[in-house]
């Protein structure tokens, strides 16, 4: 079912985020929708509507791009908050902006940002419900901005790293949890309706009970889950390609350590050279002076060529 962010009548419902983790296949559940249809959704019932539902490699909420940054605040709650508090024909407008930043969230196909973009439409249409539109405008605002603030607060890469747990955990921010045993489903889920951080918190715990660790590819840069913190690589492939290059890393060092070793041999011959030279009687010195300035020469271009060995441009042939 795909939500339209237009002024329409609002639900009796409220629209919940609901995970559920499945440490056995290793996947992650996300789903999005009124609390009777996910339930529906979860015993199979496939007339159940809810925005969004998919099963997904256990980490996916974490790995995958995250779009909006900071913009929710300025692009997609002050339109409205405007809105709420200006005269009837400025309306439009704000809120033609606002739903468009929320559309295209919504299309991002990103979990946390597809629930945002709902409950800000929901939480505007439902603030212009009540007579006392003031106070009904404040209490869309605290009740937004605690699912947009960790949003810009935390950069992606935060939020892989278990020690996020801690910065929240300090940050002050109120943490309750609501974990859900849906009758009939033998499940585990947890809600977020206020805030995604016990979200978060849950989801590092379960990977910090599963042995399971974000780590990022030294050969690829991908973000994957690991079962131990020494792992570096992502696959078999990368795996591969380290070793390769290891090899030629080594090749290329071998070639300049023999490079090492014919240059040290040949100084060596030079200053014997000069050295016999200023004990023989037989020379003038200006006749060592000259032997020295060519030694200079022979040590210049040696560092040339050196050079070019070792960015691999010349062997020492
Ligand atoms: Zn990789």
């Amino acid at each position: 079912m795909e939500y339209h962010f237009i002024r329409q009548e609002i639900s009796g419902d409220r629209v919940l985020f609901v995970l559920s983790l499945d440490k056995k296949s290793g996947k992650e559940r996300i789903l999005i929708g009124s609390e009777t249809a996910i339930i529906k959704r979860l015993w199979n019932d496939p007339n159940a509507m809810v925005y969004y539902d998919e099963i997904h490699p256990i980490g996916t909420l974490f790995i995958n791009k995250r779009p909006g940054g900071t913009d929710w605040t300025d692009s997609g709650f002050m339109p409205l908050w405007e809105a709420l508090h200006t005269s009837r024909w400025k309306q439009p407008d704000l809120e033609q902006a606002a739903a468009d930043f929320c559309s295209n969230m919504y299309q991002s196909g990103d979990p946390f940002a597809i629930y945002t973009a709902i409950r800000l439409w929901d939480g505007y249409l439902r603030a212009r419900e009540p007579r006392d539109r003031e106070r009904a405008a404040e209490l869309f605002k605290i009740d937004l901005m605690g699912l947009i603030s960790p949003l810009e607060k935390y950069l992606p890469e935060q939020l892989l790293d278990s020690s996020i747990t801690d910065t929240i955990r300090q940050s002050g921010d109120e943490m309750k949890m609501d974990v859900w045993y849906p009758a009939r489903t033998g499940i585990e889920c947890v809600i977020a309706y206020r805030s995604f951080l016990p979200v978060i918190m849950y989801y590092h715990a379960r990977l910090a009970d599963w042995s399971l660790y974000f780590r990022t590819c030294k050969v690829c840069g991908r973000v994957f889950l690991a079962k131990s913190q020494k792992y570096t690589m992502c696959s078999d492939k990368c795996h591969q390609k380290m070793k390769t290059q290891a090899k030629r890393d080594f090749d290329a060092r071998a070639i300049e350590n023999e490079y090492d070793h014919i240059y040290k041999n040949e100084a060596q011959r030079w200053v014997h050279y000069i050295r016999r030279m200023e004990k023989s009687a037989d020379c003038s010195s200006e006749c060592v002076s000259e032997v020295r300035l060519a030694y200079e020469d022979f040590k210049k271009e040696a560092k040339i060529r050196k050079n070019a060995v070792r960015s691999g441009q010349s062997t020492v042939a």
